[in-house]
């Protein structure tokens, strides 16, 4: 029998209609969450995502600001943006999209964004305090991972997880908050020797490689919960996860589709980010 399909439309927009209510009472009260993301050049897949960014804020109720900028922005003018965005009242939350072009510095302009307005979670202190167990802005995809978990009433603590991915972005985060759930955590990476013995052993496979199809049945503990973090564009112009959903999900227990999976989350935890920084500025007003 196949294994029941985790459904992260339905999840995201369980969490959004909260998020909308939640702006509603706070816009009665003349006060509006507000979103700016940058958009330095013209990558396709980043003008997709900036433009569902503006979208969810629009949906929500949000105020939202897209800077467009060319590529040949030099990383002085986006600093000095990004100075202007982080003094300004009625944004909370400043992202970046990335990658920048090739001459800006990633880290220059992730440094300059103030941190209370990192709805990102990129910022090194958001970074070190996610790492010490401190209150911080979580980044939004392993956010999203964590969330999609727990509301589909899977228990984390004590459970043996395995991450496959081990970059800034989505495996170390994501290894350090199912740590915080008191799961058990292996995580594995290009180098890692005889890696099928280890995620044969996991109760939670997290995988964020950028493989398509990767991880196939033969990696998969009968029962196993899969988390497909992937997103790859095939030749076809079809989307794919990193695990290769048809074969596992005959072994597995729960697991996230590509598409409708992880990917609703990320945006959706950005905006529940944005409220979280717009509600604390305002607090400290
Ligand atoms: P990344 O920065 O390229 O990192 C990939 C990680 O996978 C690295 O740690 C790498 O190991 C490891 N890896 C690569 N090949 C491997 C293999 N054969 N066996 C074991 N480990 C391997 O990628 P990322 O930014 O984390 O993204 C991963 C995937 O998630 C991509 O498909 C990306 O598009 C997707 N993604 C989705 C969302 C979303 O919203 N759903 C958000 C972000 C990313 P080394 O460190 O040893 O090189």
């Amino acid at each position: 029998m196949s294994a029941p399909v985790i459904n992260g439309k339905q999840v995201s927009e369980d969490i959004r209609g909260a998020l909308r209510e939640e702006v509603e009472r706070l816009n009665k009260l003349g006060f509006t969450p507000g979103l700016a993301v940058v958009l330095v050049g013209e990558d396709a897949a980043s003008q997709v995502y900036v433009r569902n960014k503006e979208k969810a804020c629009h949906d929500l109720g949000y105020y939202s600001e897209v800077h467009r900028l060319s590529e040949s922005t030099s990383e002085s003018d986006l600093l000095a943006l990004v100075d202007k965005l982080n003094k300004q009242e009625d944004i909370h939350g400043i992202l970046v999209q990335l990658p920048l072009p090739k001459h800006i510095n990633e880290k220059a302009v992730i440094d300059a964004i103030a941190v209370e307005k990192d709805v990102d979670g990129f910022h090194p202190v958001n970074v070190g305090n996610l790492v010490i167990g401190d209150d911080s802005l979580l980044p939004c995809t392993p956010a999203g991972v964590i969330e999609l978990i727990k509301r589909t009433g899977i228990e984390i603590s004590g459970k043996h997880a395995v991450v496959i991915g081990r970059s800034n972005i989505v495996g170390k985060p994501v290894s350090l908050l199912l740590q915080r759930e008191n799961a058990t955590v292996t995580m594995c990476h290009s180098r890692t020797a005889n890696m099928k013995e280890l995620t044969r052993q996991a109760d939670i496979l997290v995988v964020a490689i950028g493989r398509a199809n990767f991880v196939d049945a033969s990696y998969v503990k009968p029962g196993a919960v899969i988390i497909d973090v992937g997103m790859n564009r095939l030749d076809n112009g079809k989307l794919a996860g990193d695990v290769d959903f048809e074969s596992v999900k005959e072994v597995s227990g729960p697991i996230t589709p590509v598409p409708g999976g992880v990917g609703p989350m990320t945006i959706t935890m950005l905006m529940q980010n944005t409220l979280i920084a717009a509600k604390r500025l305002r607090d400290q007003a």
